[in-house]
């Protein structure tokens, strides 16, 4: 079930003790001589320094490798407008209750605030907030939308979001509002909260994900706070772009564009999207089954254009706003910083295709075309913003998109297949390995701690 579905139903999910999911040192690292045994971790991003902490703790000598000047990955928060720090990645913590990043935020002293998706103001097509009588037609087509989703879950053969909506599009005429209803759902239902096109989604798994439960918390300082809490202490080198990894021998052996390193094990936990560029050699080639799930799975585009203001113009206690816009996609979902934060800041996203299509526009057209729909909504006299900040994380190549999903030809299991260590000596975390949680920062956060844990308790071997 979409995640905001399920927050607007006000359902319970199940979260298994996701706290509880590693558990404590089965012995201290060390070798017969000894010494500590080395471990390489492969990115500083959540599930990165998840692992390299837990790692540490457990005895290793660990030394982290980044291939950006920056740590924290897909967690970036922006330091551009001194006064707002900014998430250009994840923002919320979703779903706080059981979630580990709540006890992780904690220990690191972190304040947060609650956004809400109840607050939000609805608009239609030409600018006009929703009436009772829309609402009460979206809200029809939406629950025909889902309907059919689940009704497609329980069919044999799987086949795309888009496919499966197809008949109720078909029955609204292109350009008609219950065409454009049922395309906002798709967009901002579906593709925003997935990353992936309608298109490409698979009906079965593109919501295979938990939602846990509780409230979305955003962080006051930026998600930011969390990553440099638990790199704290860690070796981590910046600057240091892994080009292939030789795991045949009983060292593995990591090569990065200026130095060599060598390793016990090492823990991988690039994006999917670097691993389908193949932008790491992996020597013997990686097995089939893994290579099978790395070109399956699909990645995801989620882009955000931050824009600030001289003073606030829209309803100042909502935190969404939505847009049926005519263009399916376009600006369809914005966030107001305003009542979590003070700032006059809005936020708005693109998503799956048209999230990619944007990042080849320049910074100017993608501006131009946001204020034309704040324009739409709230009137000619809107002010220009005083600033913005633009993502492009597709074209970035060490995220190569933001989030992974389940494409059409991909199955949950396929995140277990690219989560198996290979030989006992080389571990793989990341969001897209986390098969109950993929897609978030708790799932990124997760899964390196199973990979700190399996590399810690695994007895290495020859292939
Ligand atoms: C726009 C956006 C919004 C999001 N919103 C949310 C949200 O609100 N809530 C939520 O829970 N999740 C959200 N997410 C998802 C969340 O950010 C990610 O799931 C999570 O941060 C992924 O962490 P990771 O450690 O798996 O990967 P990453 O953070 O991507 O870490 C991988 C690291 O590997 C490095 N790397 C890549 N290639 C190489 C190489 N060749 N050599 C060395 N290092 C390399 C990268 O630079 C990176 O630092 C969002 C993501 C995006 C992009």
């Amino acid at each position: 079930m979409a995640r905001r579905d399920f927050l607007r139903r006000g359902a319970l999910a199940m979260l298994g003790s996701a706290a509880g999911a590693w558990a404590q040192p089965a012995a201290s690292a060390t070798s017969a001589s000894g010494s500590a045994q080395r471990v390489v971790v492969i990115g500083a991003g959540l599930a990165g320094l998840a692992a390299a902490r837990s790692l540490r703790q457990l005895g290793w000598a660990v030394t982290v490798l980044e291939a950006r000047e920056r740590i924290g990955g897909r967690i970036w928060t922006s330091t551009q407008w001194a006064d707002m720090p900014l998430d250009l990645g994840a923002t919320w913590i979703h779903g706080v209750r059981g979630n580990p990043l709540t006890e992780l935020a904690d220990v690191a002293g972190a304040s947060r605030r609650i956004t809400r998706y109840d607050r939000v103001a609805s608009y239609a097509t030409e600018g006009h907030l929703l009436t009772d009588a829309e609402s009460a037609r979206l809200d029809g087509l939406r629950q025909q939308v889902f309907g059919a989703l689940r009704r497609a879950q329980d069919a044999d053969a799987d086949r795309s979001v888009r496919q499966v909506v197809a008949p109720l599009l078909q029955a609204h005429p292109l350009g008609s509002e219950g065409r454009r209803f049922v395309e906002f759902v798709l967009s901002g239902d579906i593709e925003q909260e997935y990353g992936g096109s309608a298109a490409r989604l698979s009906a079965h798994w593109f919501d295979s994900a938990r939602a846990l439960k509780g409230d979305d918390a955003l962080f006051t300082e930026g998600f930011g706070v969390l990553t440099r809490h638990l790199a704290s202490g860690l070796a981590i080198e910046t600057g240091q772009v892994v080009r292939a990894v030789r795991w045949g021998g009983p060292q593995v052996r990591v090569f990065t564009d200026r130095s060599e390193f060598g390793a016990d094990r090492v823990v991988v936990t690039v994006p999917l999207g670097v691993l389908q560029a193949n932008a790491i050699d992996f020597a013997p080639a990686l097995p089939a089954e893994k290579r099978a799930a790395i070109e399956r799975l699909g990645m995801g585009v989620l882009n955000k254009c931050y824009l600030r203001f001289g003073r606030v113009f829209w309803p100042p206690e909502v935190d969404w706003m939505e847009h049926v816009s005519a263009q399916p996609g376009q600006w369809t979902e914005w966030v107001s910083l305003r009542r979590a934060t003070g700032w006059p800041v809005l936020l708005g996203f693109n998503a799956a295709e048209r999230g990619r299509e944007i990042e080849a526009w320049s910074d100017r057209d993608i501006v131009a075309s946001a204020m034309a729909t704040l324009r739409t909504l709230f009137g000619n006299a809107v002010p220009e913003p005083v600033d913005y900040q633009i993502t492009r994380w597709a074209a970035d190549p060490f995220a190569r998109g933001s989030y992974s999903f389940h494409a059409l030809g991909s199955s949950p299991a396929m995140r277990d297949q690219l989560a198996a260590p290979l030989a006992g000596r080389v571990f793989f975390a990341g969001e897209a390995t986390a098969k109950a949680d993929f897609g978030t920062a708790h799932g990124a956060y997760l899964s390196g701690l199973r990979a700190a844990q399996a590399a810690h308790t695994t007895q290495g071997g020859h292939r």
